[in-house]
């Protein structure tokens, strides 16, 4: 199953705005709102989410 996530804050809070006319993705934690979002498997989410984490380490040392 693929899962929505968020390209500015990387939150999977993403809701498809299908009652509105716009038909775009609106983010609940950034207030995103835009036709592109990410779209990735629970896997790749973990993935990408470790490496940032790894990436925010180097960076403070
Ligand atoms: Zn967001």
């Amino acid at each position: 199953m693929k899962i929505l996530v968020c390209p500015v804050c990387n939150s999977t809070e993403i809701e498809y705005d299908a009652g509105g006319y716009t038909g775009k993705y609106y983010c609940k934690r950034c207030g995103y709102v835009g036709s592109y979002v990410l779209e990735m498997t629970e896997g790749e989410y973990e993935e990408m989410i470790k490496g940032e984490e790894e990436l925010k380490r180097r960076k403070i040392d």
